[in-house]
């Protein structure tokens, strides 16, 4: 049931898609700011979030290792990282509470929209407005800013169109700039 609920809510948003490559989120938030004058972050985590990287996702130990380099530099807390090692077969769940899962995509998830590089569904929790789970997908032909930008849709954070900012909806004018995603205490 919930599993269902989840896939109804996260049905009812999704980024524009264009002609440009682009890189896609999902997700089932309520409210944004009116008010936008950097990178918005919808919800913060409710745990410390593990990061897994499944086993065909197409991203090396070395890549998710700068990505969360990052992302921690930025004062976010990750609980740890499992490269292809998943004892608690938590690669399998689609509501995994708790985890960041990275996939390889498969065709139902972005069917016939060759122009994104991946998609993140992240589902909060709206009596909390905490983020519950996240589920990178990754194409195949994994360009450069295209993780860092997914996992900070996983971390709640939405698009911000600012050239060459890492969180530009269009991957040909993001970039490393990454300002505003500092963590910010609530
Ligand atoms: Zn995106």
């Amino acid at each position: 049931m919930r599993i269902t609920l989840t896939l109804i809510l996260i049905g009812l948003l999704s980024c524009v898609v264009t002609n440009v490559q682009a890189t896609d989120y999902k997700s089932n938030f309520r409210h944004i700011p009116a008010v936008q004058t950097g990178p918005v972050r919808v919800a913060p985590w409710k745990r410390t979030p593990t990061i897994i990287v499944c086993e065909n996702a197409p991203v090396t130990e070395s890549q998710i290792k700068k990505g969360v380099k990052l992302w921690r530099s930025l004062g976010h807390k990750f609980l740890r990282t499992q490269y292809k090692y998943d004892s608690l077969n938590k690669c399998k769940s689609g509501a995994p509470t708790g985890y960041i899962l990275i996939h390889l995509v498969t065709q139902d998830i972005m069917g016939l929209d060759n122009d994104s590089l991946a998609e993140t569904h992240f589902f909060i929790n709206n009596n909390t407005n905490e983020v519950d789970w996240a589920i990178i997908y990754m194409r195949t032909t994994t360009k450069d800013t295209v993780l860092e930008h997914e996992i900070g849709h996983a971390l709640g954070y939405l698009h911000f169109n600012k050239i060459n900012h890492l969180m530009n909806a269009k991957w040909i004018y993001g970039g490393w700039d990454v300002d505003g995603l500092e963590r910010k205490r609530r």
